[in-house]
């Protein structure tokens, strides 16, 4: 069943600064601290809905987060590439105007001209010469900051040329 047309996905510009946003990922980065809390999360249903809950109306309302739970923002500018409506994790189609503007929606600026000027302007502009790995939908509604603090999410954007990681190694649940 297809989405209704309101929740189609939409450029949206973030609410809040790329430099702020990647100090506060310096606060929120991965250590053995947070790996224990998100565990201790996961172990409970209520916590982790109430957690999930909490992400989603934090980051939905600076974002535009979709929840798809493998979150690329740290090396997208903070600009969230799900809200492209194609959802292309890897740069924009081909469709991109001249101005910067979106094929499907041209009144607005295409997220990845957003992502690479917001990357750009904070020092972050090699981020975007990552790959991305493609997304699981199966993690869709899923909180990213469990994920990326569980050390699911260290292979999310790689080198291009680096050699595939195995799923297990990507702390992925098998297929
Ligand atoms: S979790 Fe996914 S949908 Fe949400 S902001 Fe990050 S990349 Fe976008």
């Amino acid at each position: 069943m297809g989405l209704e047309e309101q929740d189609r996905p939409r450029p949206v510009v973030p609410r809040v600064g790329a430099r702020l946003s990647y100090g506060l990922h310096r606060v929120l980065a991965a250590n053995p601290a947070y790996r224990r809390v998100a565990a201790w999360i996961e172990g409970r249903p209520r916590a982790y809905r109430w957690f999930t809950r909490t992400e989603r109306a934090v980051k939905e309302h600076l974002y535009g987060c979709r929840m798809c739970g493998q979150c690329a923002l740290p090396t997208t500018g903070y600009a969230c590439p799900m809200t492209c409506p194609k959802q292309l994790r890897n740069g924009p189609c081909g469709g991109v105007s001249a101005t910067g503007r979106c094929e499907v929606h041209p009144a607005m600026t295409c997220v990845w001209v957003t992502a690479i000027e917001r990357a750009g302007n904070a020092g972050h502009a090699a981020d975007l010469d990552l790959l991305q790995r493609p997304v699981d939908h199966r993690e869709q509604g899923r909180s990213s900051w469990v994920n990326y603090w569980q050390g699911r999410d260290d292979e999310l954007a790689v080198p291009i040329g680096a050699r595939p990681p195995h799923r297990r190694e990507l702390g992925l649940r098998p297929r």
